[in-house]
């Protein structure tokens, strides 16, 4: 991958220790969002990542999925669904639970959110341990879709997070 691009990226991630609590390094990815030819790399990134896959739909997880996913989707033409947390999707969903490291998540998508056999590109932030997107990728399935690649800014390699994500390749833009 184009590493002057990749270079800008790893300079504007922020790091901030101990948040949202001790022992955790937080990496926020706003001030990608904050400046512009660093955004522009993020998304003509992931389009490249993904430029030899036909896809139908681009689905980001919520938060922080939707503000690169929704800018992917733009870019390539193609429609954007999200998968929230629960509770805040008005009309019939799917659900599937996962384990946190202290408790559980649901996240939901609307029913009839894609067509049986559609073509699914995943995008977050962040890969940690892979919870949140493997419940993201059993949603996508539950609902008849395919997910062909799944695309995170950053991926925490220690955790082993691709590990829980089965056969669907990931790419990650940066990893520590
Ligand atoms: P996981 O399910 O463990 O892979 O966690 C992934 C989700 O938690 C992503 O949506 C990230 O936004 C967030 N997350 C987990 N760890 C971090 C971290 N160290 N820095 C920033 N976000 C994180």
């Amino acid at each position: 991958m184009n590493s002057p691009a990749l270079d800008l990226l790893a300079r504007t991630v922020r790091d901030v220790p101990d948040f949202p609590k001790p022992g955790i390094l937080f990496k926020d990815i706003m001030p990608i969002l904050a400046d512009p030819p660093a955004f522009r790399a993020s998304i003509d990134l992931f389009a490249e990542a993904i430029s030899p896959l036909r896809v139908d739909k681009i689905v980001g997880i919520d938060a922080r999925g939707f503000l690169f996913g929704a800018a992917l989707a733009y870019k390539l033409g193609l429609g954007f669904i999200p998968v929230r947390k629960k509770g805040k999707l008005p009309g019939k969903t799917e659900a599937v639970a996962y384990t946190l490291e202290y408790g559980e998540s649901t996240v939901e998508m609307l029913s009839d959110a894609l067509r049986e056999g559609e073509k699914v590109v995943l995008i977050d932030d962040l890969l940690a341990t892979g919870g949140t997107a493997a419940a993201a990728i059993k949603l996508i399935e539950k609902l008849g879709g395919q997910p062909l690649a799944a695309l995170f800014l950053i991926e925490l390699e220690f955790l082993h997070g691709r590990q829980l994500l089965g056969d669907v390749p990931v790419t990650a833009l940066l990893k520590y």
